[in-house]
Order: C-alpha cells, then structure tokens, then sequence
C-alpha cells in the first residue's frame, strides 16, 4: 500500500473547491461521466488504430445511486488506468488543473457567469463528497488493478485491488450537505440535462416490463406470476441528428430532433440550418427558425450549447451574435474556450469567427430559401421577420446579405424586397429634395383613414407593425441613400411627400389668426399645435398627426433604446392640429356671431377629429356622445 500527500501548493484546496461555485456543484456528475466517455473513445481509437487487440465489447457507463450506502457510482470499460497513470494524471495533473482552475477563479466577481467550468475535472467530486475511490484495471494486459482513495484533504491511500474488469469505478461517498444528489430522480434530472446526447450509452437502473403473449395477455411463469423481463434504462441519444451528415437526414428527421430538444414545445419549426464545419474550426449545430406564437413572446436562451455531445450550457449570449439567440436549436464546438469568463469570451478572436459564420450560414440559407421558393418565404415572412429585421439593425454584415432577400409588405398584402419597391415608388414618391419617401402605418384599423387618403393619392403604404420597426426605419434611412420614411399620419396627406406645389387658400391670414384662438380654446393647448392648410375642399375639415421624428423618438424611447434615449425618459405626445383652410367649416365657423355656438361647432369638429384617431377617451367622449344625440 502506497500512503501519499498530494503536492498543493496552497495547504488545502478541498474546502475551496467545495466552497466557491455553491450553485454549480451538480456539474460533478457531468465531469465525471465526462471522463468515463474519454475512457471509452480512447479505447475505441486504440481498438482502430491496432493497440488495443481484445474485444471492446459493451461500453456502457453506468451511474448507480445506493442511498443507504450513501454512494453514487459512475462505471465505465474504458482504458482504465494503472498504478503508474493513477498517480501521475489523478495525483499529479488532475490536481493542479484542479489548482490551477480555483487559484484563476476564486476571485472572478462574476464566478456564476463562468460557463462551463470546464477545466475542474475530476476533483469536482469533491464538491459533493467526504471520500472519493477509485478502482481502475487498465486495457494493458499485464496490468494489476488498484484502487486509490481520498478523504478530502491532500492525503491519499493506493492500494492493491482484486478487481477483474478492465475499466474504471468512481465511487463518491456523498457528504451530509450533498444528500439531495442520493435521490434518483435528481440524478435522473442531472443526466437529462448533460448527458441526453453523449456517445457512448449511459444506464441509470432498469426498466421492468411484463411479457406479453402474441394477444397482449401477460405470459404467466410457474407460480402463476406475471413474467417481467428488466431492460437497461439508456438515458441518451448517442448519435444525435446535428453530427450526422445533412444529406443523410430528411426534413422529419430535423422535425423529431426538434421535438427531442423540446418535448414541452407543441409548435413545428419553420425550417433549420444545418452547421457542418472542421476547419479552420470545429462546429457542428443545427438552428431552428421557431413559429412564434404571438409577436410578444420571444424567447431568448433556447439554443443549447455542447462541447463534443456535453452539453455546457444553454445561455450563448457573447457567443453568438445576439439576434441569433432568438433561434432554436444546438451548437457544438470543442473550440469555444469555456473556462473564461463571458466579457473575454466576446473578444476571443475564435469565438468572433465562430459568430461570424453562423452569422454567414444563416445569411446564405435564407437567401438559398428565397431563390428557391418565393411564394413560400413570403408564406413565412411574419415569423421570420423579427429576426431578420433584428439582424439587419443590429449586424452590418448581415445587413448587407440580407437586402438579397428581406422583404416589405404593402398594406395590400404584396411583397417587395427592397429594390423592388424603390422601383415601384420612385415616381409617385419623390419629394422636392429628391427623397424617395416610404409611407407606412403601423395598424392597418387606426390609421385606416390616412391610409386611404395616401392611397387616393396614389401612394403606396407599407405596414410596419413590429416591435423594432422604428430601429430598422432609423437603420435604413441610414444605409439607403435619399430614402426617407414617414408614418402615413405623421402630416396632413399633401405634405407627407413635399412636392412644393402650392395651393391657394380660401382664408386670408387675418381670418386664420381669428380662427385659431377658437379651436385653441376647446383643445389642451400643450398638447396640440395648430396650424392651417390649404388642402382640397375633399379632405378632412380637421386633422390630427404626429410629427414622424417625435413619434418615433417616443417608439425607440420605449423598446428601451438605452444611452441618449433611455435619459429622457417619459417623453410627452405632441400633435399637430391641422385646419384645413378651404373646407367649408372653416367659412362656416368664422361666420357664426353667436360665441356659445361657435365654440360648440369647433368642440364638435375637434372631437370628430380625435374620434377618427381614436384619441377620443373617456368623459371627453360621453359627453361627445351626448352633445351628438342633442344636434340630431
Ligand atoms: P481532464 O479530463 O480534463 O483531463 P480530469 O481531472 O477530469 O481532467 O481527469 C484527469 C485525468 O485522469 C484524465 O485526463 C484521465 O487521464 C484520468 N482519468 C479520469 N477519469 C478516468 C477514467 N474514468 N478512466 C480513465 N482515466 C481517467
Ligand atoms: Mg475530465
């Protein structure tokens, strides 16, 4: 028997090891099954390469939970290691990677950022455990098995072991603060959670199932019992649909992986991308565009990330590019440094070009869905957009890439990509600067009366009715040159789109100084400016608009656009009040001597007016109601 002290340099990290990452101890159980599916391939390769010349045999790991015993058991048939390779990779190496990973991070202030924690290795245990063993018999054929303990403090025992099977047993002895990891079904949690996609099958119990005859009746054995028969209980899919081959795999095949991935989420996927890279670095990966239930829920933190079929976490933020992570799906990448903490993670230069091609791949597939079916990419058009719109404001390069396929919707329900409809304006739309101005709304029922007005016009109105259409606006003003856009009720109709074309007004300047004191006095004065139009007899004796700049400065200051915007904070409304200074009305209204029925006609006409905006509320709208019912 060999007694020894492992070399620390600090006198004990045990108690540290067990002290920092509180929250993360269950990770032990992923390292350590971690190790055994190493032991595993190694074999495996060593089989391949002609090292290993006995039979490989049956590889599955088992994870066993004997709660009386108070030990958790994780087995494998892996290589196995002799006395030799006990005391130089668990002694020696593990150690001080162990060391080194806690002397690096006791002090990280954002420690339960830290992903993966990988790098912690086997002394993880430790988190959980009073003592550890380790009964190992190596592949090698003169080697004798050993086994190897420790209590927790640097000290360790090696001695002899009988054991007969190649292969490696870790035996945790769980400590007092850690029973809750003697409960199956934790365990049966934790192994859902990491380990759903190793390579090599994983077994926690069994499964009893009663032999049915060729009716379905249960076969009875001799005492008249039910004959069962027990099958190993394999917890994971070994070969999981993003490492096979994409040409291998049909599109049902990616919609059972999606159900896999998310068993609670009813809705089918709209269509995936399929990562397949080796060089110059290593991802494979397959993301899913989700159907949105509601335009709302977007859901953040779907996408899993592995490392080699481990899975690490699901929280990719800082690893792929943020409008990214409202995709679905999994990634995989042994190359995405994962014991470092998020903020140096966004500037490793690897994990740049890791984003950088998703970024491409996703680019490329839309496209490659576009070309190949219009109708169908339109069909999907109000799912996809958000992250489509979201990518172009947020990513240049996805930007550029996407004008080959990113689309606007008339409020006819027609599709352009943007050259299309630059084409299909320019004439009508261009304003006296040489501005080629864009009209949308953002509802096709409240700004209905405008739209039509536009229309009548012949002008084309877009709908822009997401979340992020003021960034995307802001975006494209932006990148587009002499491209401008304006909400159909940002101005009266004939000043939407400046042409200079001038029209002579029925009121001389006197009787518009005269007018304005009376509609002034039955409207709140702070929250409407009112000036005069000279606009067709045709049009709308009075209307209501919304300055584009100030609306929309209000839409970005609630998304909560941050910086310049997010200090302003609650910015009031402020609306034009047009009077249109050829409409019959405004004769009407200067003509009337008698005060009290003068100021009721333009209460009458202001409150049409809000009525159409739907701006009309409360008191102001009984009384409405009861001031019409008395005119009739
Ligand atoms: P890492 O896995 O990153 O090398 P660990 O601390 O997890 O670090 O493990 C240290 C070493 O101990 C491994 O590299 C391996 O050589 C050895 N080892 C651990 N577990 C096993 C096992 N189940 N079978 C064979 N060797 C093992
Ligand atoms: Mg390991």
């Amino acid at each position: 028997m060999t007694k020894g002290k492992i070399k620390v340099s600090s006198d004990n990290i045990f108690p540290i090891i067990k002290k920092f990452l509180y929250s993360d101890h269950e990770i032990f159980l992923r390292e350590l099954i971690s190790n055994a599916i190493d032991a595993s391939k190694k074999l495996q390769t060593l089989e391949t390469i002609g090292k290993f010349k006995g039979d490989v045999g049956d590889l599955t790991i088992k994870v066993e939970v004997d709660k009386a015993a108070k030990t958790i058991t994780i087995k494998d048939r892996g290589v196995g290691m002799d006395e030799k390779e006990v005391e130089k990779y668990i002694n020696d190496i593990a150690l001080s990677g162990a060391e080194d990973f806690v002397s690096k991070y006791k002090d990280e202030a954002d420690v339960a950022n830290l992903i993966g924690h990988f790098g912690l290795g086997f002394y993880s245990s430790f988190m959980v455990a009073d003592n550890v063993d380790i009964i190992t018999k190596s592949y090698k054929k003169s080697a004798k098995a050993v086994k190897w303990s420790c209590d927790g403090s640097p000290n360790y025992t090696l001695v002899d072991d009988t054991r007969k099977e190649r292969g490696t047993d870790v035996i945790i002895h769980v400590a007092d603060d850690s029973t809750e990891f003697l409960e199956d079904s934790r365990i049966r949690e934790l192994l859902n959670k990491y380990c759903k996609f190793l390579p090599v099958k994983i077994q926690f119990g069994t499964n009893e199932e009663t032999v049915r005859d060729k009716d379905g009746n249960p076969v009875k054995d001799k005492d008249d019992k039910e004959k069962k028969i027990t099958t190993p209980n394999i917890i994971n899919n070994t070969s999981p649909a993003w490492k096979k081959q994409p040409s291998k795999l049909k599109d049902e095949d990616y919609k059972s992986f999606y159900r896999e991935l998310y068993p609670m989420n009813f809705e089918e996927p709209l269509f995936q991308i399929h990562l397949n890279v080796d060089y110059p670095f290593n991802l494979t990966g397959i993301l899913y565009f989700p159907k949105l239930k509601n335009k709302i829920e977007v859901q953040k933190d779907k996408i899993q990330l592995y490392a080699n079929q481990v899975f690490v976490t699901d929280s990719v933020e800082g690893i792929v590019p943020d409008f990214l992570t409202l995709l679905h799906g999994v990634l995989d990448s042994p190359d995405i440094p994962l014991n470092i903490s998020r903020s140096y993670l966004q500037n490793d230069a690897r994990v740049k070009q890791i984003a950088g091609h998703i970024t491409k791949k996703v680019a490329d597939k839309l496209a490659q869905l576009f070309k190949k079916d219009r109708k169908d990419f339109e069909s999907k058009w109000d799912d996809i957009k958000i992250f489509i719109d979201y990518g172009m404001i947020s990513e240049d390069k996805f930007y550029d890439k996407a004008l080959d396929f990113a689309l606007l919707k008339n409020t006819e329900g027609k599709f352009f990509t943007f050259e299309e409809y630059l084409k299909k304006i320019s004439k009508a739309q261009t304003d006296k600067d040489k501005k080629i101005v864009h009209l949308y709304a953002s509802s096709i029922d409240e700004q209905h009366t405008y739209i039509q007005a536009a229309k009548n016009k012949g002008y084309d109105v877009l709908i822009m009715d997401s979340p992020l259409s003021s960034h995307l606006i802001g975006k494209l003003e932006q990148k587009m040159e002499n491209v401008t856009f304006s909400r159909v009720d940002a101005d009266s109709v004939d000043k939407l789109i400046n042409k200079d074309e001038k029209q002579s007004s029925k009121l001389s300047e006197k009787q518009q100084e005269a007018i304005k004191p009376i509609i002034e006095g039955v409207i709140p004065k702070e929250k409407f400016s009112v000036t005069f139009e000279s606009m067709s007899e045709k049009d709308a004796a009075i209307s209501i608009t919304q300055p584009e700049f100030s609306r929309r400065m209000k839409d970005m200051n609630e998304l909560g656009g941050g910086g310049m915007m997010g200090m302003m904070g609650q910015m009031p409304d402020m609306y034009n009040l047009i009077v249109n200074s050829n409409h019959p009305f405004a004769g009407k209204l200067l003509k009337e001597k008698d005060k009290k029925k003068q100021k009721q006609l333009a209460k009458q006409a202001t409150d049409l007016a809000l009525l159409s905006q739907n701006m009309l509320k409360g008191e102001e709208l009984t009384k409405f109601i009861e001031r019409s019912m008395k005119l009739i």
